[in-house]
């Protein structure tokens, strides 16, 4: 798409945001929930059997009554974080409700995906001190005018009564392009992407972003936590990519 045309797509596509805030968070047709009942039936949560730490797949159970054990890259270099928690499964209409998220008007489509969000990581957020979203570099965020990780931890602070840290993380470098890399090698590219302000000491974070992919950035997010002091930080995103 050229330029003026994404520009003109963002500007309808927040128009009809702003107009049809209700409806299917996928496909904006009327709906009862969250989704209406044709993407009900595409939309997946994560399996039982999955990593503990980064929620990624894992090959077969050998045995009936198994416990899930580390993915591979979990067992090559522990994540930051303690776990990732997600309503979805990344793909169809959870994809497209992610990429709807970008317009401008999408706030009560993030309110109503926080609360999906709220609802899957209950049982770490009554545990938890406080919520903070990973936050977008803010050349990327000038030109996007928009921070959607911003606006989901603001929704899942407000369903779980708890503070939101909009300013704990700074990302001080760009991320750069990381469609079909690794972990190990995202984890390359963002290390040392952001920086923690102020003491986090002793604090139990849930560390709030849009979507997991390998969780590389959500690893060097978690660090920088670390390093200010958190004890304990969980990632709480709409969806999981598998
Ligand atoms: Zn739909
Ligand atoms: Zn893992």
């Amino acid at each position: 798409m050229s330029g003026v045309g994404a520009k003109l797509a963002l500007v309808l596509g927040g128009l009809a945001e702003l107009l049809f805030p209700s409806g299917c968070a996928g496909c904006r047709a009327a709906a009862r929930g969250l989704f209406c009942a044709d993407c009900s039936g595409l939309v997946e949560a994560l399996p039982a059997w999955r990593c503990p730490r980064c929620a990624g797949n894992l090959p077969p159970p050998l045995a009936r009554g198994a416990r899930p054990f580390l993915c591979s890259s979990c067992a090559v270099a522990l994540p930051a974080f303690d776990l990732v928690i997600a309503p979805f499964v990344y793909g169809g209409p959870v994809a497209q409700a992610v990429r709807r998220l970008k317009y401008r008007g999408a706030r009560s489509l993030a309110m109503r995906l926080a609360s999906a969000m709220a609802a899957a990581g209950a049982e770490v957020l009554r545990g938890a001190d406080a919520v903070v979203p990973v936050p977008l570099h803010p050349a990327r965020r000038r030109e996007r005018g928009f921070d959607q990780a911003l606006l989901l931890a603001r929704g899942v602070a407000s369903e779980a009564r708890l503070p939101c840290l909009g300013r704990a993380l700074a990302r001080i470098r760009p991320g750069g392009h990381q469609v079909g890399r690794g972990r190990e090698e995202r984890s390359a590219a963002v290390a040392g992407a952001f920086c923690a302000r102020g003491d986090l000491s002793g604090l139990s974070i849930v560390l709030v972003d849009d979507v997991v992919t390998t969780g590389a950035t959500a690893g060097a997010a978690a660090q920088a936590l670390r390093e200010a002091g958190a004890a304990r930080v969980a990632v709480l995103a709409v969806a999981r990519a598998l």
